[in-house]
């Protein structure tokens, strides 16, 4: 007997996301040492001295049970973002809230849309439901909005954006996300997956959009901008009746304690997230300058990374990258096989990846 004709038919049928390589796993597998890690996305400053300094504090409480309502961190959310906390869903990581809001409104008999090169975890959340699949071709690698509203049909059920998109970066400006939310009908899900937004200019406000679109869910997380990933740490905002459902189906302790008084001082840090920012423009910069002078093609980002094309197979130089200590991601599963992701470092690490990949290509 296969024990695997025993499993649901779309759960057989997935293939697993793939993560950037832990640092571990190069030093054992290669025998490297001082390797830098630019493949997740990931602070490269470091957690926050406040967040570290309450989950000191929260060490104390381990033997309880987190706060299942996460009333604490929900509060600190509202005040932030001036909703409601009933407009809250905590996660562990967003990931386990867009799992979530799959399982809550899509069903096999309806359709689930995201664009080209999206963020891998929708059609992950969505396959594994039995869903229909409705991807839609890219515009210059990013989402083609007007595209998207066209596919919308009867079916349509549930519509992930990323903004900025991972492994892209390509950002849609507000006014034009505005525009498709006010064109796409009431009883189509629209998920504003908002993980990179911190790193943008933020004049406008897409939390203020809820109010209009009873329809909308946007996820945030604490594992990118605010430095958390470890932790596990991510919610949505949406209108309370679709937290509602939300709620009732996360696991009772889905975000744990550590996490919870963690997020809480992430969220009171304005100068980590300040800091994270610059490091982030200047490293920027510095791809940008690298890559224009090696004569390489980018595109164009607003988040922590940036995608380069290195016009050959871009499995071969990530294995050379390797061979140097410098882990960074593959995006063939994106259909970008000649690009690689890479995660924005402190200036020393960017400067070595940057050479590394120089030496790469002079190689290949
Ligand atoms: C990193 C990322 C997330 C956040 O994942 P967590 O589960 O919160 O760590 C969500 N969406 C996108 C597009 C991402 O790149």
């Amino acid at each position: 007997m296969n024990l695997c004709d025993l499993a649901v038919e779309s759960i057989a049928g997935l293939q697993p996301y793939v993560p950037g390589k832990p640092i571990e796993e190069l030093q054992r597998q290669y025998g490297v040492r001082d390797v830098i890690k630019l493949a997740s996305n990931e602070s490269p400053i470091g957690p926050s001295q406040a967040a570290q300094a309450a989950i000191a504090l929260a060490t104390r409480d381990l033997t309880r049970y987190p706060d299942g309502n996460g009333y604490s961190l929900k509060l600190a959310l509202s005040e932030k973002f001036q909703v409601d906390a009933k407009q809250i869903t905590l996660g562990n990581g967003s990931n386990d809230v867009l799992e979530l809001i799959a399982r809550c409104f899509a069903s096999p008999a309806d359709e689930v849309m995201f664009a080209q090169h999206a963020f891998a975890v929708y059609s992950l959340v969505a396959q594994a439901i039995g869903a229909k699949l409705v991807e839609v071709p890219a515009k210059n690698y990013g989402h083609d909005l007007p595209a998207m509203q066209q596919a919308i049909n009867a079916n349509t059920k549930l519509i992930f954006i990323a903004n900025p998109n991972n492994p892209t970066g390509t950002y849609i400006p507000a006014q034009e996300v505005h525009a498709f939310l006010q064109a796409v009908p009431d009883n189509v899900i629209v998920v504003l997956d908002e993980a990179y937004v911190e790193y943008g200019d933020q004049n406008i406000n897409s939390v203020d959009w809820l109010a209009e679109f009873p329809n909308l869910i946007i996820c945030r997380t604490f594992s990118k901008a605010y430095g958390l990933a470890g932790l596990r740490v991510g919610f949505a905002l949406s209108s309370p009746e679709i937290a509602d459902l939300l709620n009732r189906l996360r696991q009772p302790f889905n975000v744990n304690h550590l996490a919870m008084c963690a997020a809480i001082a992430a969220l009171g840090d304005e100068d980590y997230l300040q800091r994270a920012k610059q490091v982030n423009n200047e490293g920027m910069q510095q791809y940008i300058d690298g890559f224009n002078a090696m004569g390489l093609n980018y595109i164009p980002s607003k988040a922590n990374f940036i995608c380069v094309d290195v016009k050959t197979n871009a499995a071969e130089i990530y294995e050379k990258l390797l061979q140097q200590g410098v882990i960074v991601r593959p995006v063939a599963g994106y259909g970008l096989p000649n690009h690689l992701r890479i995660s924005i470092g402190l200036a020393k690490e960017n400067q070595r990846c940057l050479e590394a990949l120089a030496n790469s290509l002079s190689e290949s």
